[in-house]
C-alpha cells in the first residue's frame, strides 16, 4: 500500500468522524434543547392551568346583560341601584321597586 494513499485515508476517516461526531452533537442537543422546551410549555400549561382553576369561583359567565340591550328601548337603558331593573334615563322613579332615580348626576351614590 503506497504512503499516500495510507494518508489520504487517515484524513478521510478522520474528517468522517469529526463530521460524524458534530451531526450526533448537533442531535442530541437538538433533543435536549427541545426536550427542555417541551417541559418549560407543560410546566406552564400546568400553571395557567391551576391559574385559572383557582380564579373564578364557577360564576358561570357575566353576571349583567343577559336581558339584551338592543331591543327597541335605544342604547341609554341603565339598570336600577334597587333592584337591577333596566330603566331609561328619563324615568325619575323606577318602574318596578319605586326607587327615585333622578339624582344620578349628582355623583354621590349611597
Ligand atoms: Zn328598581
Amino acid at each position: 500500500m503506497p504512503i499516500g494513499d495510507f494518508i489520504a485515508l487517515i484524513v478521510v476517516w478522520l474528517i468522517g468522524t469529526i463530521v460524524g461526531l458534530a451531526i450526533l452533537h448537533w442531535l442530541v442537543s437538538n433533543a435536549i434543547h427541545s426536550s427542555e422546551l417541551a417541559r418549560d410549555i407543560r410546566e406552564i400549561k400546568e400553571l395557567l392551568k391551576r391559574q385559572y382553576a383557582a380564579g373564578p369561583d364557577g360564576t358561570g359567565g357575566e353576571p349583567s346583560g343577559d336581558e339584551g340591550e338592543a331591543d327597541g328601548t335605544g342604547g341609554d337603558a341603565e339598570a336600577c341601584p334597587g333592584c337591577g331593573a333596566r330603566v331609561r334615563p328619563t324615568d325619575e322613579v323606577c318602574p318596578s321597586c319605586g326607587l327615585t332615580l333622578i339624582a344620578q348626576d349628582d355623583g354621590e351614590k349611597e
